[in-house]
């Protein structure tokens, strides 16, 4: 059996920027504690959780009214501007861990409101980045489900979520113009879960893709399922080594591994170590600590 690690997966810049962010708030004497995150910086609950060992408690937006002291960190999916007004209205501190390429897409959007567009958002419902967006712009959201918008603008401009799959924009921009529309293509999906994606389609040869990732982590899940659409290969969805003592893979030949961009190194490297080294020895046991899941 091969197993390959594909090139590349795990953690991207606007990560790796954020958990560095975070860790530098928390040996700075100069900010205020306690420090608070408003929703989960990244999606993979093993970040989270190595976070809160470091007395970071993670909060709600009803919770902000509660807070009388201390530092809330905003995560890296974009927040919507009233919470940010709320949290500067109640005078508490604020940092933000927006990532870069989610705050270009706030810009792009902001260009095409600027210059009369109808803003087509094709993105996933409920996720933050979602959310955040349909707080602060007046676009219309699709979804790959629901495709139907009201059309109110002679200029239409497809925008998407960061973390969707390439390919199914261009599926939508094909068949929004099928319909008769006349868009404009402003592709928004960033480098990060563009080349993993592509890594994944490049891998012809492999019979079955194990993604690690966290079920809320999107660019995760896009990966599992691009590789089911557009090579149609089994593809399993793993939080770490545990998940798969209840998989038999010995019916595959050539396994390829991926993960998602908020996936630590080290849970990466424990199932390729474990796959490579002692796949006969079931059950599988992770023997990584919460530090580890903090490190790249
Ligand atoms: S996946 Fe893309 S948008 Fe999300 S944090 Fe990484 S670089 Fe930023």
């Amino acid at each position: 059996m091969i197993i390959k690690k594909a090139n590349p997966c795990g953690f991207c810049s606007g990560v790796k920027g954020a958990i560095t962010k975070v860790i530098n708030l928390i040996e700075d004497q100069n900010i205020e504690k306690p420090l608070y995150i408003l929703g989960y910086l990244v999606h993979n609950r093993f970040i989270n959780d190595a976070l809160k060992a470091k007395k970071i408690k993670v909060i709600t937006e009803e919770d902000i009214f509660q807070i009388k002291k201390g530092t809330i960190i905003l995560t890296a999916h974009g927040t919507p501007k009233k919470t940010i007004n709320l949290i500067k209205s109640l005078k508490l501190n604020l940092i933000d861990a927006t990532c870069p390429k989610v705050k270009h897409i706030h810009k792009q959007i902001e260009k095409y409101l600027k210059d009369d567009y109808q803003v087509l958002f094709l993105g996933v419902k409920n996720h933050p980045e979602t959310k955040a967006i349909t707080n602060n712009y007046n676009v219309s959201l699709i979804t790959l489900d629901d495709l139907s918008f009201p059309k109110e603008k002679s200029k239409l401009v497809l925008i998407s979520q960061s973390t969707l799959s390439y390919l199914d924009y261009q599926d939508v921009y094909e068949k929004l113009t099928l319909l008769g529309h006349n868009i404009t293509k402003a592709e928004t999906i960033c480098n990060a879960t563009y080349e993993r994606q592509k890594a994944i389609i490049d891998a012809k040869d492999a019979d079955l893709v194990i993604v690690v990732g966290d079920p809320l982590s999107n660019n995760t899940k896009m990966l599992a399922f691009v590789a089911k659409k557009y090579n149609n290969v089994d593809s399993i969805r793993i939080e770490n080594i545990e998940d798969l003592n209840n998989y038999d893979l010995s019916k595959y030949q050539n396994i390829l591994v991926t993960a998602g961009a908020s996936t630590p190194s080290a849970i990466i490297n424990e199932v390729l170590d474990i796959l490579q080294n002692t796949f006969d020895k079931k059950p599988y046991k992770s023997l990584l600590n919460l530090e580890d899941y903090l490190k790249f």
